[in-house]
């Protein structure tokens, strides 16, 4: 067992703050990692203020951080994909039990002993895991991605989370050209869901709230963007969307969306707002509708995520900030107010 340095949460209502974690040292099939970039979820955020309370209460101290970014600095004996020096990636799952079903199809976000990056029972030092807004992390191999060498490291950090999340369901519900998909919330996750199907080939619309956002929209890749408080802009595009991506942090009226299907239509959740969002029967029955969610995604999905950005040149929109600024980074993300993702510069904690 080593010491790392860190930020951590006290409570639901104290601010991030400096810290001493132990990480463990490495097992024979561990990674050990310097993290030199760690984006900003909004599920740091909620997970941080225990928003999530109903499913998956806050332990505290809280570290968290789940869209990694680093350099290997150690391996176990058993290792073989990483050396020393090597670019290495973790996002939100460190472990799972390998045997499941779900594990067994590479669908590791769905094994029932996933173990999450952060607020998770750790097996190997008792307690819960500790995230990413640390100097460093020890990982199991198998949980552990190679990051291609032409993406810049800070705004490849957010792929980890935000890309992967985006992806798995542009994919899973055959987003590709010739198809419309429309993506709603344009923050860290949307943003991401824009590049992505526009790199899939389909026709993007995106849905915001913030009319200074229009210009972002089409420069990522939209090619129609919506101000979803306009009901006429809206109905416009009634019964036309084959996909729709809803990336919303907070409360919103899902039953807007639906109505924008065409004939079996989905729309995928990936936001996760602590309240309950009703549904209209009427608008998923009419038009064979669909309405799901989706997790993540699976460690041999996250690696061709990856592979594909590598491919199309694609990473995170960021606003690199020190991790002194982190609490007031959480306060901006609240109001919608950053382009499109905060990745912390991790080296800032060395000041600490
Ligand atoms: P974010 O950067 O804060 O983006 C959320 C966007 O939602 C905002 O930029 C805003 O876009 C829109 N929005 C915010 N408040 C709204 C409101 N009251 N009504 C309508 N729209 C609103 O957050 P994020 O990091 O992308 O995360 C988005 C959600 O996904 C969070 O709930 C997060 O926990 C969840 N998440 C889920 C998974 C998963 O595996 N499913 C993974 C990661 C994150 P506009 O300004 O364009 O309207
Ligand atoms: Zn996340």
């Amino acid at each position: 067992m080593h010491k790392a340095k860190a930020y951590s949460a006290a409570s639901a209502t104290s601010p991030l703050a400096s810290t001493t974690i132990a990480r463990r040292d490495p097992n024979a099939d561990d990674v050990e990692i310097e993290i030199l970039f760690c984006g900003i979820c909004h599920s740091d955020l909620h997970q941080v203020r225990n928003e999530w309370k109903e499913v998956m209460p806050t332990v505290y101290p809280c570290v968290p951080g789940h869209e990694i970014v680093g350099r290997v600095t150690g391996v176990g004996p058993a290792v073989t994909k990483f050396k020393v020096g090597d670019l290495a990636a973790v996002g939100c799952m460190v472990d799972s039990d390998g045997i499941c079903p779900a594990c067994k199809a590479g669908l590791e976000q769905f094994c029932p002993h996933t173990t999450l990056t952060y607020n998770m029972p750790d097996k190997h030092l008792g307690g819960v895991t500790f995230g990413g807004y640390s100097d460093s992390i020890v990982v199991k191999e198998h949980f552990v991605l190679r990051v291609p060498a032409n993406l810049d490291l800070a705004g490849a950090a957010p792929l980890l989370c935000a890309g992967i999340t985006t992806y798995s369901p542009l994919r899973h519900w055959g987003v590709t050209r010739g198809k419309k998909a429309g993506v709603v919330g344009l923050g860290g996750l949307g943003h991401m869901g824009v590049k992505l199907a526009h790199a899939m080939g389909a026709h993007v619309v995106v849905f915001t709230t913030s009319p200074g956002k229009k210009d972002d929209a089409l420069r990522l890749g939209a090619d129609e963007v919506v101000l979803s408080k306009d009901s006429n802009e809206m109905a416009k595009h009634a019964g036309s969307f084959d996909f729709i991506l809803d990336a919303v942090a907070a409360h919103h009226d899902i039953n807007a969306y639906i109505q924008l299907l065409g004939r079996d239509g989905n729309i995928t959740l990936v936001g996760a707002p602590d309240n309950p969002l009703p549904i209209s029967a009427f608008s998923l029955i009419m038009g064979r509708r669909s309405f799901s969610g989706s997790p993540i995604g699976g460690i041999a999905e996250t690696q061709e995520m990856l592979d594909f950005c590598s491919q199309h040149n694609i990473v995170a929109d960021v606003e690199v900030i020190p991790i002194q600024k982190v609490n007031e980074a959480y306060e901006r993300l609240v109001k919608s107010d950053v382009k499109y993702r905060f990745s912390i510069d991790m080296a800032s904690l060395k000041a600490e």
